[in-house]
């Protein structure tokens, strides 16, 4: 176990989209109450965020999870969907289905349009990911805002999930689509036979992501998918080690509770690649760091405490406390016992 984190000057979070950035919403509420261990307002979060469910639409360069976070945290996000602009309209989306363009099962709203054009016109004006990122963040994550957060892609480069599923038609058997299109087109109701990240092996991690770990007093991976979230960003080549070296501790939450996710389709995904569906064995799938995995503590939900053996035998410490992310001080609860759990001696 490293040494304790406390107190907090650096704390890094790997974040999908709508999981993550509630997550977040709670850390930086319980940071500035104070009810973070170690932890206040000066606390510098960094989010290092997937970027696996970009996709490009429309002749738009789209990135979700960025996207989710950057508006969560800036509060400009449509809270009863999680996604996308509050306020919205869809207009855009109703012309274009009017021309018959497709697909018409995505829906790009016009407030978040604006987003995706500002994006696409600087990276095809050469910019990077990371740049455009930052650039759309002096909009949305700043003081005024009540956070000073830094948002990262995990990768400069083209990464994206695609998912094998059965197809009768096709003379293999199986068709390969778009995460976007197995989520928004297919509700995920249909089994994932595998998970495939595309363009993952070449890529590497963006500017600021690895010492974002490594210089880091605590590393966070929130209730976020395991698979296509936070598994995209290990899968990173460069992160997992950054991870394992780490002086910081690593603490996740589990997104699983009880017999299934809280949202989404992590069940689905954790089936594909061979994971049981509980919050303990997802616990064990990301490993201990002392037996080559990359946490060191795990929280599940109190109605999974009869998880808690099975974690400590693996390595990990463990605890049962409630994890559903009811609002921002239940959320912040969840940060705090994530801290205390790795922070103090064993
Ligand atoms: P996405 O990219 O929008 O799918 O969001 P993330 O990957 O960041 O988070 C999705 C995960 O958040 C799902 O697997 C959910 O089970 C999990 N999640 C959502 N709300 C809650 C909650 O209140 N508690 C817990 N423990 N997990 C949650
Ligand atoms: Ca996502």
């Amino acid at each position: 176990m490293p040494s304790s984190p406390l107190p907090l000057r650096r704390i890094t979070v790997l974040s999908g989209g709508v999981g993550g950035a509630r997550f977040l919403q709670g850390l930086l509420h319980g940071l500035r109450t104070g009810v973070v261990p170690g932890g206040s307002a000066d606390t510098e979060v960094t989010v290092v965020a997937n970027t696996a469910d970009d996709w490009w639409i429309h002749g738009l360069k789209v990135c979700p999870d960025l996207d989710t976070v950057m508006y969560t945290l800036g509060e400009g996000i449509d809270v009863e969907r999680g996604w996308g602009r509050r306020e919205e309209t869809w207009s855009a989306k109703t012309e274009l289905e009017a021309y018959g363009v497709e697909p018409t099962w995505f829906g790009l709203g016009d407030r978040d349009i604006a987003t995706h054009l500002v994006r696409t016109q600087m990276l095809e004006a050469g910019f990077t990911l990371s740049q455009v990122t930052e650039a759309l963040c002096r909009r949305w994550l700043t003081p005024a805002h009540g956070s000073s957060v830094r948002l990262l892609p995990m990768s400069d480069d083209r990464v994206e999930t695609h998912i094998a599923i059965a197809d009768p038609d096709s003379a293999s058997g199986r068709s390969v689509i778009h995460f976007q299109e197995y989520w928004v087109r297919l509700r995920a109701a249909v089994p994932a036979e595998a998970v495939l990240v595309v363009g993952q092996d070449a890529a590497t991690p963006a500017p600021g992501v690895l010492a974002a770990i490594t210089e880091a007093d605590l590393v966070v991976l929130p209730p976020s998918n395991p698979v296509v979230s936070v598994g995209t960003i290990l899968g990173v080549p460069g992160i997992r080690d950054a991870l394992r070296a780490s002086a910081a501790p690593v603490v996740g939450l589990s997104p699983i509770v009880g017999d299934s996710h809280v949202h989404g389709m992590a069940s689905q995904m954790l089936t594909s690649i061979g994971v049981e569906v509980s919050a303990g064995a997802v616990g064990v799938h990301y490993g201990a760091r002392s037996a080559g995995g990359v946490i060191d503590g795990w929280l599940v939900d109190s109605r999974d405490a009869a998880q808690v053996p099975r974690l400590e035998q693996a390595g990990l410490r463990a605890q049962a406390v409630p994890l559903m992310m009811s609002g921002l001080d239940a959320t912040a609860a969840m940060a705090a016992a994530a801290v205390s759990l790795v922070a103090g001696p064993a």
